[in-house]
C-alpha cells in the first residue's frame, strides 16, 4: 500500500494542501493518506513544533505532501523545515519554472551551505558558518547532471566564486562531475544569473547551485510565470521524498480564501511523477491549464476566484476526466 504523509503546516498551507490532497485522492483513492501535524500552530498548542515521533511518522511514508510552516518570532526557534530536510536527508531540491518558450529546473543543494545550522549570536557579532563538503557537492552535482541528461542536456553552475572560497570549491567539483559525465556546462556568478534568468530564460535548462542561492533564485525566477503561487518543488533524497510549494505560509493572506493553490497542485503532480504515475501528473497539469485558460484565476493572477473555487474547478475536471488527457 502506498502511504502519503500530509503536512498542511501553517497559514495558507491549511488552504492549499487540502486542494492538492483531494486531487491525489481523486486519482489514487487506493493510497493511504495520513496527517502529520507540525509547525507554528502545533508549537503554540504544545510547545513542540516537531517531535521525534513526527519525524518517525514521515519516514514511514512513500512520499510527503507538505504545505508551509510559519517561523515564529522567538529566539532560538529551530526551523522545522530544515530539521525535516536534514532528518530525511532530502539533499536535492528541484524547483521547476516553466512557461512559454522556457523550461528551467533549479537544482538547489538542500542540506548544507549557509543553512547548515552552525551559527552563534553574541552581543556585538553574529556568525553563520557556510559549510560546503565534497560529498554534499558531488551528490547534488550528480543529481543535477542526471536531471540534465533527462532533459535538454545542459547544465549551468550558479556560484559566487569570485568572492567565496567555498564557491570555488563548489564550482570546481560540479565542473569535474559534468566533465566526467560528458554533460556540457557553463557557469555564471549568481548575481548576474539572477538578472539573466529573467532576461533570457530560454538560455537555461538545469541550474545547480548552493542552498541559499537556489532559495533566492527560485523566488526571483517565479516572476517569469506569475509569482510564488505557481511554483512547486520536490525535495529528494536517496530514501525519502517530500513535495511542497516554493512559497511559504503567507500570513498576510492566510484564512482569506485568496491563496493560489496551483503550486500545491503542481507539487502533488511532482509527487505522482516520483511514484511513477506520470499520466496522473499530466492530468493535474492539464486540468490546471484548462481552468486558467477558461479565465478562472486567483487574485495574484488578476482574477477573482477564491482558493476553493479555483480548486473545485480543477477537481471537477479531474473527477470527470475532462482535462484533455
Ligand atoms: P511567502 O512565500 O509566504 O509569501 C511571500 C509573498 O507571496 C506574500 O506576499 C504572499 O502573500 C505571496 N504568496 C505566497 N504564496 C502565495 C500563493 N499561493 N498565492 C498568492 N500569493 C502568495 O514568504 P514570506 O512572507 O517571506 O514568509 C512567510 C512565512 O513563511 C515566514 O514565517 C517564513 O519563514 C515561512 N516560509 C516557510 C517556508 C516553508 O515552510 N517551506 C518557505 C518560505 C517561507
Amino acid at each position: 500500500m502506498t502511504r502519503i504523509a500530509v503536512v498542511e503546516g501553517d497559514g495558507i498551507g491549511r488552504e492549499v494542501i487540502p486542494v492538492a490532497q483531494k486531487a491525489l485522492f481523486l486519482l489514487h483513492p487506493e493510497y493511504e493518506y495520513f496527517p502529520v501535524d507540525v509547525g507554528y500552530g502545533r508549537w503554540e498548542e504544545t510547545g513542540c513544533p516537531c517531535g521525534d515521533t513526527d519525524i518517525a511518522a514521515l519516514k514511514t511514508a512513500d512520499a510527503v505532501l507538505f504545505g508551509a510552516i510559519t517561523t515564529p518570532p522567538v529566539k532560538d526557534y529551530q526551523s522545522v523545515v530544515l530539521r525535516i530536510r536534514k532528518a530525511l536527508d532530502l539533499y536535492a531540491n528541484l524547483r521547476p519554472v516553466k512557461g512559454t518558450g522556457f523550461d528551467i529546473m533549479i537544482v538547489r543543494e538542500n542540506t548544507e551551505g549557509l543553512y547548515s545550522g552552525i551559527e552563534e549570536r553574541g552581543p556585538d557579532r553574529a556568525t553563520t558558518l557556510r559549510v560546503v563538503t565534497r560529498a554534499g557537492t558531488e551528490r547534488i552535482a550528480r543529481a543535477a547532471i542526471r536531471c540534465a541528461q533527462q532533459r535538454q542536456g545542459r547544465l549551468t553552475i550558479g556560484h559566487k566564486a569570485n568572492v567565496l572560497k567555498s564557491d570555488v570549491f563548489f564550482r570546481d567539483i560540479c565542473a569535474e562531475e559534468a566533465k566526467k559525465a560528458g554533460v556540457p556546462y557553463n557557469e555564471k556568478f549568481i548575481d548576474a544569473l539572477g538578472l539573466d534568468v529573467l532576461q533570457h530564460p530560454q538560455a537555461y535548462d538545469v541550474i545547480v547551485t548552493t542552498n541559499i542561492f537556489g532559495d533566492i533564485l527560485s523566488d526571483v525566477a517565479s516572476y517569469l510565470v506569475g509569482g510564488l503561487g505557481l511554483v512547486p518543488s520536490a525535495n529528494i533524497g536517496d530514501r525519502y521524498a517530500l513535495f511542497e510549494p516554493v512559497h511559504g505560509s503567507a500570513p498576510d493572506i492566510a484564512g482569506k480564501d485568496i491563496a493560489n493553490p496551483v503550486a500545491a497542485l503542481r507539487s502533488a503532480a511532482m509527487l505522482l511523477a516520483h511514484l511513477g504515475d506520470t499520466g496522473g501528473a499530466g492530468r493535474i497539469e492539464s486540468a490546471i491549464q484548462h481552468v486558467l485558460a477558461s479565465g478562472i484565476k486567483t487574485r495574484d493572477l488578476g482574477g477573482s476566484a477564491g482558493t476553493r473555487a479555483f480548486g473545485n474547478a480543477v477537481l471537477a475536471l479531474l473527477e470527470t476526466g475532462q482535462s484533455g488527457c
